[in-house]
């Protein structure tokens, strides 16, 4: 193990080290060969970045460090789609999933260890909140995943709808996307990030006055104050009304929409009346509707409807011209798909899983 007390690589955005490249008596402008080298071309080897010289490459080895989740387990779904399974410094384990799609290559990763929401529907939510992932973490989890499907040439996507609450873990999160963005690491233009919220509403609020804006996803699933305080609970604090208010309010550039996504669980929130509420809710706001048919899962109390009844929703939508798209279900085999990333094995040491097992959980 490196020593954690030595700056971490990872953690910086360009500006911050370039002065800590500046302390260590080095010039500036080595930040951008060293943010080439670990995000372009995904090399965290100090003695392998050649064009750096050898007195730098030395003290580099010795006073800062880079730290990368270490891919521990790959499943590949018959549709291509690949889970990872990442171990970070302390041992924590977290997923990402890469889904391929022509043009466009996406990245879905995590915010969170867990997820603190308890979404009713939502596998990761029965794990609980076990930490944040620092910024470092998140954005580490594209480059592992581009470095190792080789394609850190190709453009991609990236959604943040892996594990966590990304509004839950705000300032983390971007960090992250600035660094992601950076033009001389992946330069990941924020237009090609998707941020997906059950709608922190304060942390809502912030985001609209952010220079780097990813498009933005809400995590609706109900048309009405009680379904939804019983599958989303954070609305009992950030009721389904404020949060679509907040949603017209929001800042958005010319022709983009924000998404909404509604999870169809059979006989709970799929009815025709359930269409037309959401068609009245969503007047005025710019919006567009993905509908993800449950992902069923063993521990989870609902069922997926039927294809008749998901289509029967869809063109209620569509009579009221709204966009719908009906989400294709992607690694439902390795259990990659919406709602499914939970860490099974070690990410618990027995103690915790004792603990655990005493408080019901
Ligand atoms: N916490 C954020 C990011 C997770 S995104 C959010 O809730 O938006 C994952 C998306 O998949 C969310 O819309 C989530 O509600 C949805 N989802 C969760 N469990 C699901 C399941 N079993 N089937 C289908 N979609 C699910």
């Amino acid at each position: 193990m490196t020593d954690p007390a030595r700056p971490d690589v990872a953690e910086l955005e360009r500006v911050e080290l370039e002065q800590t490249l500046e302390a260590l008596g080095a010039r500036r402008f080595h930040a951008r060969q060293l943010f080439r080298w670990v995000y372009r071309k995904g090399v965290v080897e100090f003695d392998r970045m050649t064009d750096l010289g050898r007195t730098l490459r030395a003290t580099l080895a010795e006073q800062v460090r880079v730290s990368t989740p270490e891919v521990v387990a790959k499943d590949v779904s018959t549709d291509g789609t690949t889970k990872f399974a990442l171990a970070l410094g302390d041992g924590r384990r977290i997923e990402a999933v890469y889904i391929p799609d022509l043009p466009r290559q996406t990245f879905c990763i995590s915010t969170q260890v867990g997820c603190a929401m308890k979404c009713a529907f939502c596998l990761t939510g029965k794990m609980g909140l076990a930490r944040n992932l620092t910024a470092g973490e998140i954005a580490g989890q594209v480059r592992v995943l581009a470095r190792e499907l080789d394609l850190l040439e190709l453009p991609f996507n990236i959604v943040l709808m892996g594990m966590g609450e990304p509004l839950h873990n705000y300032d983390a999160t971007m960090k992250a996307l600035r660094i992601l963005a950076d033009e001389h690491g992946l330069a990941v233009s924020p237009r090609r990030v998707t941020l997906s919220t059950v709608g922190v509403l304060p942390a809502l609020e912030r985001l609209a006055t952010e220079p780097l804006m990813p498009n933005l996803a809400i995590s609706l699933h109900a048309t009405t104050e009680d379904m939804r305080e019983r599958l989303v609970p954070v609305n009992r604090k950030y009721g389904l009304k404020e949060l679509v208010d907040a949603c017209r309010k929001f800042p958005l550039k010319r022709r983009s929409r924000i998404t909404f996504e509604y999870v169809l669980l059979d006989g709970v929130n799929d009815t025709d009346d359930d269409a037309r509420r959401l068609v009245k809710l969503l007047a005025g706001v710019k919006a567009k509707v993905n509908l993800l048919p449950l992902n069923e899962a063993a521990g989870i109390p609902f069922g997926r409807p039927s294809d008749a009844r998901v289509d029967r929703f869809a063109q209620i939508l569509t009579d009221h011209h709204l966009t719908v798209m009906v989400r294709k279900s992607r690694g439902r085999d390795i259990r990659a798909a919406c709602g499914q990333l939970i860490v099974e094995g070690p990410e618990k040491s027995p103690a915790q899983r004792l603990a655990g097992l005493m408080n019901g959980n």
